[in-house]
């Protein structure tokens, strides 16, 4: 068999190949298999036994069966000498195999038709090969970016597809052999050229561009190129993919546009919202608190919008919200909140306080949910009026109110412009009987009954500037008319000048002021005559008494009975304190009667004194207390004074000296101070407790009732000291410590004209009180 196959193929000529290459069947008229070779086998996957049992038409795929059978007839017929047709095994197992038969027949010396002889050539691989190419030759043809195939020597281009062509407005067999720099405008060639370096050496990039068109317009491209390597590594060509994203890149354009545009808009939208004196606070539905304008930041106390973009969550620890009725406000109740449950608020009055720390402001909260052209919710939208200092004043305008209307004065605004009165208090209704309205439609000289217009006029003016307090009367709606006190005050409100007007109804007051004035003129009426009746009575008592003291004086010398001279001397003694107390009290009496008259006179002082030390003297040496006078040397010698009234004080002052003092001494001293002379009359005595100073110098007190007994005295001579002082120009002060002694000191002016030693004519001297003395 395996000879006569030999044989049989060498017959076959042409298409012999070496035995396992290809299959070789001997197949019957019938169809029916009758030898075959392992090749055969190998293709069609049965073995040659269980090829005898099969015909060529089982194992052909049913779609090249007829086309073989028809082949294999006109074979037989004699009409074709030979064929060669593609066609698909079944194999054994299911799978189809192409194959190349090529089919002659063997005839007997009778030329009648014996069998076929059959080589079979496996084309599977091929027909595989061959496919894949048809796709990506379809594909290369008829994509729709454009594709180009380069060659990496020359950079110059081998095969593009149509689209890559059209895309450049080039038939695609023109754009073989162009160069790749063609396609690229000139200001792009050095970049081309970078990436093509780049590209070779990685093997593979992407990248966007330029492209030219043959007609010089070019458009954007995205490129991406790959390498294309041989078995051994090196590479064989560049595939470009290259798309055109004209499209895309306006696109993009637009939408930066549109970028911009919005940008824009927010930015705008942004300067408007900051230039808001509300606050306005914008949050998304998840409660993302995300804009505020600048009105709402300072409202808050925040310096960027950085530190408040947060969730409404965050704010819990820094703030908490409470009603004006100090009720805290839960968080799920917070304006925003309560926003983006659905609710409208409308100037929600709420406090706002800064936990742990002093702020705190009462705001008005009003906003709603900002929806879609659907009326889907999108925004929660807050609008905050900080009300703090409206809130503020409205509490103060209502004390005020409460102030004003509980006042018993009468208030009134006045404008200053026209008089007209703007505003009024309850008092004010009561007291002018006009209502509150019509009190509104009158002006300030409508209530006026006293003065003219102009002087009305000026203390207008004068209370706008400055302030006046100012008696008048006022007119009721009646016609009747009272008197008033006006404190009346010029202010600004609200830019215009107004008076605020305290006015008091004084009718009570004056009515009291003139009972005042006559009681006082009455009491006056009375003390006066009193004066002067004790005055003129002193002055009748004394006289007699004169003749007294006299009589007794010369009794006292022709009496030598030692028992009557002991009665004389007694009656003696209590007629010149008798005499004395009458001159105390007609002293006093004159003065409270201003009938003491001082007159000026020039005199030696130092006589003087000398005088009155000797006259105390008995008295000083009886109690053996020592008595000084003291003139310092800057005291001149004549001054200018009324001496009997001087000397009165200082006899006065030494016999008191002398009275309160048990052990030590009395001094008198003089001395020149400034423009005056200070005298002194200083004791170490009993002294006087410090509360009692000003006690003494009044008539009739002593410091101790009892002591009257014990010293005697009337309380007057103090008294009237000090007045003569002041007459004389000073003022008599005493300093003292209780059991230390006191010292009684005054200062009384230097006479200019005394001051020098040129002793002036007693006509020069001034005389005020004009000189003359009871
Ligand atoms: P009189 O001496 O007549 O009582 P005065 O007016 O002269 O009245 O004095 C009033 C009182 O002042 C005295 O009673 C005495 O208590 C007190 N007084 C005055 N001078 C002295 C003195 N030098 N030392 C202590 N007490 C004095």
């Amino acid at each position: 068999m395996h000879n006569e196959m030999t044989g049989s193929a060498a017959t076959l000529g042409h298409s012999v190949r070496p035995a396992e290459e290809v299959g070789i069947v001997h197949v019957g008229l019938d169809g029916r298999f009758l030898r075959s070779n392992l090749k055969f086998s190998q293709i069609t996957g049965y073995s040659a036994a269980e090829l005898q049992g099969l015909t060529f038409q089982e194992i052909t795929h049913p779609d090249d069966c007829e086309a073989d059978v028809e082949l294999a007839r006109r074979l037989a017929e004699g009409e074709i000498p030979a064929y060669t047709m593609e066609k698909r095994y079944i194999r054994k197992g299911g799978d189809t195999v192409w194959i190349r038969l090529t089919g002659s027949i063997v005839r007997d010396t009778q030329d009648a038709p014996l069998y076929f002889i059959a080589v079979i050539e496996d084309i599977e691989s091929r027909k595989l090969a061959e496919a894949q190419a048809l796709r990506w030759q379809r594909l290369f043809a008829s994509a729709e970016f454009g594709l180009a195939q380069i060659d990496i020597e020359s950079n110059t281009f081998i095969e593009v597809n149509p689209t890559f062509a059209r895309q450049r407005g080039y038939a695609p067999a023109e754009m073989q052999g162009l160069r790749i720099l063609d396609i690229y405008p000139p200001d792009r060639h050095e970049e081309a050229r970078a990436k093509i370096q780049a590209i070779d050496k990685a093997g593979h990039a992407v990248f966007e561009s330029v492209h030219l068109r043959k007609d010089g317009s070019s458009f954007p491209v995205l490129v991406e190129v790959t390498v294309i390597k041989d078995g051994e590594g090196r590479p064989v060509c560049r595939i470009s993919n290259c798309q055109d994203i004209t499209e895309r890149k306006k696109a993009e354009g637009e939408l930066q546009r549109i970028h911009e545009e919005v940008a824009r808009h927010l930015a705008q939208l942004e300067t408007v919202l900051d230039s808001m004196t509300g606050g306005l606070v914008v949050a998304d539905l998840d409660g993302k608190v995300y804009h505020w304008n600048r009105a709402a930041l300072e409202m808050h106390g925040f310096a960027s919008l950085d530190e408040c973009r947060r969730d409404l969550q965050d704010f819990r620890g820094i703030f908490e919200f409470s009603g004006l009725d100090g009720q805290a406000v839960p968080f799920e109740n917070w304006p925003i909140m309560r926003i983006l449950r659905g609710e409208q608020l409308k100037n929600w009055e709420v406090m706002l306080r800064r936990i742990g720390t002093d702020w705190q402001r009462i705001f008005a909260y009003s906003g709603t949910l900002a929806r879609d052209t659907n009326g889907e919710p999108l925004l929660a939208i807050l609008n905050i009026d900080d009300i703090t200092e409206r809130k503020r004043s409205e509490e103060a305008l209502q004390r005020y109110r409460l102030i004003a209307d509980n006042s018993r004065d009468i208030m009134l605004f006045i404008r200053r412009s026209d008089g007209k009165i703007v505003d009024a208090n309850v008092a004010a209704v009561k007291a002018y009987g006009y209502t509150h309205e019509e009190l509104l439609n009158l002006t300030i000289l409508d209530l006026r009954a006293a003065d003219t217009l102009e002087q009305a006029a000026i203390q207008l003016s004068i209370a706008d500037d400055r302030g006046l307090l100012f008696e008048t009367f006022h007119r009721r709606k009646d016609g009747t008319t009272f008197p008033v006190g006006v404190s009346s005050q010029g202010s600004t409100i609200n830019g215009e000048r107004m008076l605020i007007s305290v006015i008091r109804d004084i009718t009570q007051r004056k009515r009291y002021e003139q009972e005042l004035l006559q009681a006082r003129e009455e009491a006056e009426a009375a003390s006066l005559a009193k004066s002067q009746f004790l005055a003129s009575m002193s002055h009748e008592i004394r006289t007699p008494m004169t003749v007294f003291l006299g009589a007794l004086e010369h009794l006292l010398q022709i009496d030598q009975n030692p028992q009557r001279r002991q009665l004389l001397t007694l009656a003696d003694q209590a007629a010149r304190r008798l005499h004395a107390l009458i001159d105390d009290v007609l002293d006093f009496s004159r003065i409270e009667a201003r009938r003491l008259e001082i007159c000026a006179e020039r005199f030696e002082l130092r006589d003087s004194l000398q005088k009155i030390v000797g006259m105390m003297s008995t008295m000083a040496r009886e109690k053996q207390l020592g008595l000084e006078l003291e003139v310092a040397p800057a005291v001149p010698v004549h001054i200018v004074s009324d001496q009997y009234r001087l000397e009165q004080v200082l006899l006065n002052l030494l016999s008191n000296a002398i009275k309160f003092t048990e052990r030590g001494r009395v001094e008198v001293s003089v001395q020149r101070v400034g423009g005056g002379l200070t005298f002194r009359v200083s004791d170490t005595g009993i002294g006087i407790p410090e509360d009692k100073f000003e006690l003494i110098f009044h008539a009739f007190s002593q410091v101790d009732s009892s002591s009257t007994r014990r010293f005697g005295g009337t309380g007057l001579g103090l008294a009237i000291s000090r007045q003569l002082v002041e007459l004389l120009g000073g003022k008599l002060s005493v300093r003292s410590r209780q059991g230390a002694g006191s010292e009684f000191f005054f200062t009384i002016p230097l006479n200019a004209a005394a001051d020098r030693e040129q002793v002036p004519a007693a006509g020069a001297v001034r005389n005020p009180a004009g000189g003359h003395r009871q």
